[in-house]
């Protein structure tokens, strides 16, 4: 896996000073402070005899998680939040979300 194009972590510094907050968001875009943290209630399934690898779910996921793996489509699920977006837009319904087990 690329990982040049998955979210990279970067650890959290607790500010020493006033002066040491952001006044923005904390982290530059591309960045997560930690992994998924485990409150993902449902994750995506691929069915790859359905999928037609038209990579629309890579495109649309919002946190760039969907990657290529031996030209099959798969999901980092450290960083997936279950959205479901990649499902919804899923021209061949070839995502299916499941919900996790405890
Ligand atoms: S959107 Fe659906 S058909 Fe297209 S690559 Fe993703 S899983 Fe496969
Ligand atoms: S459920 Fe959401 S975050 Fe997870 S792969 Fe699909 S679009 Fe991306």
């Amino acid at each position: 896996m690329d990982n040049s194009i998955k979210p990279q972590k970067r650890d959290f510094v607790r500010p020493q000073h006033i002066n040491d907050y952001p006044v923005g968001p904390q982290f530059e875009a591309g960045f997560l402070a930690e992994t998924n943290a485990g409150w993902r209630t449902f994750r995506p399934v691929v069915d790859h005899d359905k999928c037609v690898y038209c990579l629309r779910c890579y495109i649309v996921c919002p946190d760039g998680t969907i990657f290529k793996d031996n030209d099959k489509i798969n999901v980092d699920l450290d960083y997936c939040k279950g959205c479901g977006v990649c499902a919804h837009e899923c021209p061949k319904d070839a995502i299916s979300m499941v919900k996790e087990e405890l």
